[in-house]
């Protein structure tokens, strides 16, 4: 499935079959989640897609020697930026990413360099895993970045959240879940994966919160989010594109309140998460469409519809 251009659908197309270069092996793609990225770049609001390009940067495949890996967002990193020589490839300055830079897994075949891809823990099932790969990756990591706190606020319940949430009751936190005013499913979806109270995005909890997530794009949820927050407490911005965040009196910030913003993920973040979802164990909530469905399957995400995490499976 092709994007030509921003804000067209993408294209069912025969391409060549993609031939693997140096350090690269070739993939036959089984599964690939469909994140709420791939819907950022489908609407133009990230600058500079390659064009054409096949989305899709949550990949389950099989090596042609019968080997299941997985590909996420990460394609490939210099190695010899400052980023990368200090523990940081996330921020490479030559950084390529999947689905972005590179062709990525809605189709039935790729490629990927293979430094960046991971072994699939076993016992998760193709469509069950290929959320594992961004979604939660990225909670992974901004769960850490949010510390050590007690008291976890997460805004925007969708394939992220609904991971996290599961790492995070297994790390004995306290759960508050934010959702779309007046989003009865969704707030019912929080509440089932472990939430204590979950309430509109608006509403304070009702006990401060020692950090908070905020998945969904929407900047306003950040000084809501600040509002909510305990003395020292931090806001994680998880998405790479949100509106802008609207001014905000500088008390929010006061007594060591922080904001800050994850970006990509390490080969080390990939490593440590997938070692730990088998041991919560991590259970993904997925909806399975055709390859070929994928305009249909962003669009569901676009409107809010997905319970869980969408998935690709071939
Ligand atoms: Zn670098
Ligand atoms: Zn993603």
């Amino acid at each position: 499935m092709v994007l030509s251009a921003a804000r067209e659908p993408l294209e069912l197309r025969e391409l060549p079959m993609p031939k693997a270069g140096p350090g690269q092996v070739v993939l036959r793609v089984r599964a690939c989640g469909v994140c709420r990225t791939d819907l950022h770049v489908v609407d133009g609001e990230l600058p500079r897609p390659k064009l054409p390009l096949v989305p899709g940067h949550q990949i389950v495949a099989e090596t042609e020697d019968g080997r299941r890996l997985g590909v996420p967002w990460l394609g490939w990193t210099d190695g010899t930026c400052r980023y990368c020589r200090s523990g940081r490839e996330n921020l490479c300055d030559a950084a390529r990413f999947t689905g972005y830079d590179l062709d990525g897994g809605y189709a039935e075949y790729a490629v990927a360099d293979e430094r960046f891809c991971f072994p699939i823990p076993e016992g998760y099932p193709d469509e069950q895993a290929a959320p594992l790969l961004c979604a939660g990756l990225i909670g992974y990591r901004s769960l850490r970045l949010a510390g050590d706190g007690e008291r976890l606020g997460l805004y925007g319940f969708g394939a992220a959240a609904h991971i996290v949430a599961q790492v995070a009751r297994h790390e004995r936190r306290r759960l508050f879940g934010f959702v779309r005013s007046g989003d009865e499913d969704a707030r019912s979806f929080a509440l089932d994966l472990g939430c204590e109270w979950a309430g509109w995005s608006d509403e304070q909890p009702p006990e401060e919160l020692d950090a908070a997530i905020v998945f969904a794009p929407v900047g306003a949820l950040v000084p809501a989010a600040l509002r909510a927050l305990a003395k020292g407490g931090t806001v994680v911005c998880a998405g790479i594109h949100m509106s802008d965040i609207p001014s905000f009196p500088y008390e929010l910030l006061w007594e060591e309140r922080v904001v800050r913003s994850v970006a990509n993920l390490t080969r080390r973040d990939g490593e440590e998460f997938l070692a730990l979802a088998p041991r919560v164990p991590v259970r993904t909530h997925v909806e399975t469409y055709p390859l070929e469905q994928a305009n249909e399957a962003l669009a569901r995400l676009r409107s809010g519809g997905v319970r869980g995490a969408a998935v690709l499976q071939l």
